[in-house]
């Protein structure tokens, strides 16, 4: 079986001085790295009944696509403001300088739907804590959060702590 930690590789000062970057680009140029760790995320949603993913701009689309795939389940973005077409929801959250804000289509999720977020790393939870609301602002009920990285010492799964979270890696 493939080390899927040897694919990522971590880039010190990236983006700004003090931050370590954990990069997943090698990951995605390696195919067999790639379907094991699809495999793997898969198997954290423990056959529970999903039929909606929704993935996070933009690392988070690459594997909430596989696993939509893999749950016969829609793909939904969520995107930075400004980036999809159609009428959308908007969610402001925290960062640690300032703010931002993220949107999905205010037809995207349908009362009910039953909901897997995914996004490649969780970090401090703001991210994820906005589209979570988002989500649930249009009915959905969140099955499970994954991630393939958790930074555990940033604390994140405090801000979730409402909801099933997973991870592939936990550092
Ligand atoms: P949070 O809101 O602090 O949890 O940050 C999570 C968001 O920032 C996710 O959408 C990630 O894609 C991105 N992010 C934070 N740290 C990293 C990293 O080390 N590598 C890749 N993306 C990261």
């Amino acid at each position: 079986m493939i080390d899927i930690e040897k694919y990522i590789r971590d880039i010190p000062d990236f983006p700004k001085k003090g931050v370590t970057f954990k990069d997943i680009t090698p990951l995605l140029s390696h195919p067999e790295a790639m379907e094991t760790c699809a495999q793997e995320l898969l198997r954290l949603t423990e056959s529970e009944k999903i039929n909606k993913v929704v993935g996070i701009e933009s690392r988070g689309f690459f594997f909430a696509t596989l696993l939509a795939q893999g749950l016969a389940a829609g793909f939904v973005p969520i995107r930075k403001p400004g980036k999809l077409p159609y009428a959308t929801l908007k969610q402001p959250y925290t960062l640690e300088y300032g703010m931002d804000a993220l949107e999905i289509h205010e037809d995207a999720i349908q009362k009910g739907d039953r909901v897997l977020l995914h996004d490649d790393v969780l970090a401090t939870g703001g991210t994820a804590q906005a589209a979570c609301r988002l989500i649930e602002q249009l009915g959905g009920e969140i099955v499970q959060c994954n991630f393939l990285i958790e930074l555990e010492f940033l604390k994140g799964a405090q801000k979730l702590r409402n909801y099933e979270i997973r991870s592939l890696l936990t550092y």
